[in-house]
């Protein structure tokens, strides 16, 4: 069955299809240097968006908590998805471990992440693909971020049914790939 975002879009959404279902309520967490394919995505699918470099999900950022509280108290969102994108600028540039004083702050916990990551810590001056890898890794720590914040977990707790996917965007092919398998309540287990 093809799903909403092939039929609006044009764009495959290959690997997601039966978890992005075709009811609305999604709050759409991406990267403020994503592709404007990528955002017209999020646009049909009538998600309320954040964006921010590197796609994050800090929880020191009051504007992405506010963002969240809105989503599910007064939109009644079912899912939050964080969107990265292969080919990220932000993350490239944590990657090579960017200084600048207000984006090498921001991209911090991106920078800690590169360092930590085998992946990227084994290649020799970082190939395109170890900053892909490095993107998914981001993606999958995002997930866990909004999942532990006392926003989400008190909708779980109060019986709401919220499920948090992590994607990645793929803009040579068009095509989303999901990175992470949906966190729902069953996760305060
Ligand atoms: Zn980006």
């Amino acid at each position: 069955m093809t799903n909403e975002l092939e039929r609006t879009s044009g764009v495959e959404s290959r690997g997601v299809s039966g978890v992005i279902g075709d009811h609305p309520g999604r709050f759409w967490i991406g990267c403020s240097d994503s592709p404007a394919d990528l955002f017209e995505l999020a646009k049909v699918q009538n998600a309320l968006i954040h964006s921010n470099p590197g796609n994050l999900a800090l929880p020191s950022d009051l504007s992405l908590l506010a963002t969240l509280k809105m989503a599910i108290d007064l939109y009644n969102v079912s899912e939050i998805v964080i969107c990265g994108h292969y080919g990220c600028r932000s993350v490239e540039a944590a990657s090579e471990g960017i200084r600048n004083e207000i984006i090498g702050d921001w991209l911090s916990p991106l920078k800690t992440l590169a360092v930590k990551s085998p992946a990227v810590r084994t290649a020799s001056g970082g190939t395109h693909s170890t900053v892909d890898t490095l993107a998914e890794q981001n993606v999958v720590l995002q997930v866990m971020n909004v999942s532990r914040t006392s926003i989400v977990r008190d909708a779980w707790a109060s019986g709401k049914t919220i499920s948090i996917l992590g994607m990645i965007f793929e803009p040579t092919s068009g095509r989303l790939k999901l990175v992470s398998e949906p966190i729902t309540s069953v996760f305060l287990g």
